[in-house]
């Protein structure tokens, strides 16, 4: 990474970033330019368990630096792996889910919205493989009305992982500004204005009884089949993710542990 991008990148995590201005920067570090579209830096591809069985790609980068993020080392070191066309990911997911006989592909590991070229090259590329991508999203860059309108197709669906269940834990959660919890909504609202295939989790590990019955209430008003498909996401205990908590003295009201098993009100 180059030091004037370290700069770049200091300055706008400085004091409540914008998680808008943070996109920018890390499509450049994360992105290029190429004669076969836009490529994007990924660190591995991998057959995982979730969704009954998916093939994913693992990419690199992300607009928001959630303090539980369990693939953080990925998301500030943004060097890892190397640079992939849309059609060689397409292809790499599509032989790896036929081999395993899934019926899903996704990317993970960081913001798959970042490099608006390069995913919606790489959902065109996958269109007509019978596959179904899951789109898995903070919403942050949905909140431009017409890249959410481009990613109602029949072969998507979006899931929208909102990282926190108010304005002021997503703040404290993310270091970003409270306006980006905001944005997340207007993500999701403009996906279901799209008529996109859209259900909601949010990270409730943090929140007490009443915050998440607040967000149930802004979704309900947004659509009520949110409010039914809800996905509540509990923060895994990983050890990398436990010191972050510990040194920000941040303690979840319940969380998981890598084993599985529940823990409340320590870290
Ligand atoms: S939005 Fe997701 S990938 Fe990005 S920092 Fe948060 S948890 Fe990690």
């Amino acid at each position: 990474m180059d030091r004037e991008g370290h700069c770049q990148e200091t300055l706008a995590l400085i004091g409540g970033y914008d998680p808008l201005t943070l996109s920018r920067i890390v499509e450049e570090k994360v992105t290029k330019p190429s004669l076969e579209g836009q490529l994007r830096r990924y660190y591995r591809f991998r057959p995982t368990r979730f969704y009954g069985g998916i093939f994913t790609a693992d990419a690199v980068g992300c607009n928001l630096r959630c303090i539980f993020c369990w693939s953080f080392r990925h998301v500030v070191n943004m060097e890892l792996g190397r640079f992939y066309s849309p059609k060689e990911v397409a292809k790499i997911l599509i032989d790896g889910a036929r081999r395993r006989g899934f019926s899903k592909v996704r990317v993970s590991g960081a913001e798959p919205t970042i490099g608006r070229g390069h995913l919606i090259e790489l959902i065109e590329e996958l269109e007509g493989s019978g596959l179904l991508f899951i789109l898995e999203t903070n919403a942050i860059l949905l909140s431009d009305k017409n890249y959410a309108r481009d990613l109602a197709r029949d072969h998507i669906h979006v899931r929208v992982s909102l990282k926190g269940t108010t304005p002021e834990q997503f703040s404290k959660l993310t270091g970003a500004k409270e306006e980006g919890f905001f944005l997340q909504l207007e993500g999701l609202r403009n996906l279901l204005e799209s008529g996109a295939s859209v259900h909601v989790s949010a990270v409730i590990s943090f929140s007490k009884e009443e915050e998440v019955s607040q967000l149930l209430e802004r979704l309900r008003e947004l659509d009520p089949t949110l409010v039914r498909d809800f996905e509540p996401e509990l923060v895994v205990l990983y050890p990398s993710v436990r010191e972050r908590l510990r040194k920000a003295r941040i303690t979840p009201e319940i969380a998981v542990m890598p084993d599985g098993s529940l823990v409340s009100g320590k870290i």
